[in-house]
């Protein structure tokens, strides 16, 4: 039985930890905060719940596959229940789109914005759901070591069909005229943590995933996830240490040999390293061991950080659901500020998370716990006002938008921004999603798994493949198990 470590307790973490785990090995996980689940921790405070990131639940096949690996389903250990409307995009006061669960409600509000609209809807999702099921079997599913990787009968038959070339912007606008449509569209790869000019269509996927897979919730929040993937991997037998910062890797003969964790040696096998990968190389590992220089990492473009808004509200607002975008200003313009000015939004789009819309146990009776999220780019200089600058600009937007008062009635308020990224997940200049899936920051060119130099020694998460985001994560986490146990 070879002695594993993983280092992290994100999504990443827990699903590498549980696939070493089932291969009959001594998995330790140890975790710098006091809390596992990584980006997707939560906290509660006056009786409202928080998820402290992520909130959307897509592709539900990709956690109903991983837990199926265990014998398990995802009902086994948390309630889903799907959300009508899946999500709504309110562009005015007045001029809202909510996105239906079911095709025949998606197709009747298409065709109301756009004659012969559900038509074309058809054929997008049709060509979208041949590049999930290629996608998500083929390209994903592999450590991406080369390319020689993809080269399977369904890839190559289907390589025009997968849309490298072009972006899901041109995609989308050969599609629908409306810029209503297009922006609903396009929302959906802003998961990837780029520009829907600057990604390939093969990525319009996910609408596929969005539209015609439909958005989920786990009854107790998204946290009811971490938790159960814990008690699963508790089951396989994975230890957890929190509060075990590890400050140092060592490598002996060109193995890991062990590491420091709060200054104390653990003897290890093997290591699996789910923390921001930028951190564990420059920071943990020695020189010689590292795969990429420090110049590697200021060269790649990042996906967004963010500012966040943790907000306790004494009363119902009527207008929201629980997901809802503000899509009230220019995309072009706050995309330009956070991928090319690299500077603070000035009028930036939001979204806003009432998860006590679905469910009562997330807020006392009669209150909603709002989360309120703005996208900003990475390394910005994060002060408490400017934090306080934003709040105000987007109370007052969200005021007017739904037409109510809700200021006045916050009773509990907490901030999150890249500061809090450094310090709670070390990550790289506060990213808050990881690496932009963009042609050139794709499979083979993202960071990879392996380390080059160290043969039992993988990276898992959302900065290597297949890329940020929860069920990413879980793929990942489970690549990186497969690699190593080859590798011990
Ligand atoms: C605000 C926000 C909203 C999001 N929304 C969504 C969404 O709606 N849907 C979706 O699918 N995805 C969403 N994402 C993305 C998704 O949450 C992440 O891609 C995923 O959770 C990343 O998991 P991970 O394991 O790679 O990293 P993490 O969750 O960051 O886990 C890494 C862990 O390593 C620990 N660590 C780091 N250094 C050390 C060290 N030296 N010693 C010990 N431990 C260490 C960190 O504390 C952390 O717990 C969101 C992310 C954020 C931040």
């Amino acid at each position: 039985m070879a002695k594993i470590s993983v280092i992290g307790s994100g999504f990443s973490g827990l699903s590498a930890a549980c696939f070493a785990a089932k291969a009959g090995n001594d998995v330790t996980v140890y975790e710098k905060n006091s809390a596992i689940g990584g980006r997707a921790r939560s906290f509660s405070e006056q009786g409202f719940m928080f998820d402290m990131g992520p909130s959307w639940y897509w592709m539900p096949d990709i956690f109903e596959s991983f837990f199926s690996e265990f014998g398990k389903k995802a009902s086994d250990y948390y309630n889903l229940v799907q959300l009508e409307p899946g999500f709504q995009i309110i562009f005015g006061k007045d001029d809202v789109l909510p996105l239906p669960a079911s095709m025949n409600g998606i197709e009747e509000v298409f065709e109301a914005i756009e004659k012969g609209s559900a038509v074309k809807l058809r054929k997008f999702l049709a060509e979208g759901k041949y590049k999930y099921n290629v996608g998500m079997k083929h390209l994903v599913n592999t450590p991406s070591y080369s390319w020689l990787e993809f080269a399977k009968p369904d890839v190559i038959k289907g390589v025009f069909r997968l849309d490298v070339f072009r972006s899901v912007k041109s995609h989308v606008a050969d599609h629908f005229t409306d810029p209503r449509l297009r922006a609903l569209m396009e929302f959906p790869v802003l998961f990837l943590g780029a520009m829907p000019d600057n990604i390939p269509a093969l990525y319009s996927l996910m609408n596929y995933a969005a539209i015609s897979l439909g958005t989920w919730y786990p009854m107790g929040g998204m946290v009811k996830i971490v938790e159960g993937m814990q008690q699963l991997a508790t089951s396989l037998g994975v230890k957890f240490r929190t509060n075990a910062a590890v400050d140092q890797v060592m490598v002996e003969g060109g193995k890991i040999s062990g590491l420091h964790v709060n200054g104390a040696k653990e003897s290890t096998d093997g290591l699996i390293a789910s923390g921001d990968y930028n951190h564990v190389e420059q920071r943990l590992l020695p020189a010689q061991y590292r795969n990429y220089p420090a110049k590697y990492w200021d060269d790649k473009t990042f996906a967004p950080s963010c500012l966040i808004f943790y907000i306790g509200v004494n009363k119902k607002v009527k207008k929201l659901i629980h997901h809802n975008l503000f899509f009230d200003t220019s995309l072009d313009v706050h995309s330009k500020e956070i991928y090319e000015n690299l500077s603070w939004p000035s009028d930036p789009l939001f979204y806003v998370c009432a998860p006590s819309k679905t469910d009562p146990h997330v807020a006392p009776e009669g209150m909603e716990n709002l989360f309120i999220l703005i996208p900003v780019a990475t390394g910005l200089k994060d002060t408490p006002d400017v934090r306080e600058e934003y709040y105000q600009k987007v109370m007052k937007r969200m005021e007017l938008l739904c037409d109510d008062t809700i200021a006045d009635h916050v009773v509990y308020k907490k901030s999150y921004c890249v500061n809090d990224f450094v310090n709670d997940y070390n990550a790289f200049k506060g990213n808050a999603y990881g690496l932009a899936n963009t042609l050139r920051q794709t499979a083979v060119l993202k960071p990879t798994l392996r380390n080059k130099k160290i043969k039992n020694m993988f990276y898992a998460g959302q900065l290597t493949v297949p890329g940020p985001g929860v069920p990413p994560a879980l793929i990942s986490g489970r690549l990186a198990a497969e690699e190593l146990i080859k590798n011990i």
